[in-house]
């Protein structure tokens, strides 16, 4: 069922606890932690509890959700004192999407380049 969590999903089992990752914020409904392959000196992943495949998808069925993850990756650029930051939400193969569990990249503490690759 939609937003259920899903017995092959690596980041349902983080929200479980049964794979270990590096947690820096939780809320009701979110999970924020180290991404293990960063790509700037600050690269947190917030990611829903709910498991949906894509930030798109999230927001159609349950927007307080969304909301929620969203002002989360605030919390996390506050938190990590982030001067500037950008949020990534990788959607499709073709954009770099990986983990079919919505998710997104908070990443800062270096220049950032626009547009993006
Ligand atoms: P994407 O490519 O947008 O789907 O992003 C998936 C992200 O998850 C990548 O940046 C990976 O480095 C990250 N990732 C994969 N496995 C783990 C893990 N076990 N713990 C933390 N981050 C992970
Ligand atoms: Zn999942």
């Amino acid at each position: 069922m939609a937003g259920e969590p899903q017995d092959d999903c690596l980041f349902c089992k983080i929200v479980a606890g049964q794979i270990p990752a590096t947690i820096v914020r939780e809320t009701e409904t979110t999970v924020a932690f180290q991404d293990i392959n960063p790509q700037a000196p600050t690269h947190v992943l917030v990611i829903p509890r709910v498991h949906y495949r894509d930030v798109a998808t999230l927001a159609a069925a349950e927007p307080a959700v969304a909301a929620d993850l969203l002002r989360e990756t605030g919390e996390v650029a506050t938190q990590e004192k982030l001067e500037s930051h950008r949020v990534v939400f990788n959607t499709g193969s073709g954009a770099g999407q990986t983990v079919w569990h919505a998710h997104a990249h908070v990443l800062g503490g270096r220049g950032l380049q626009w547009p993006p690759g």
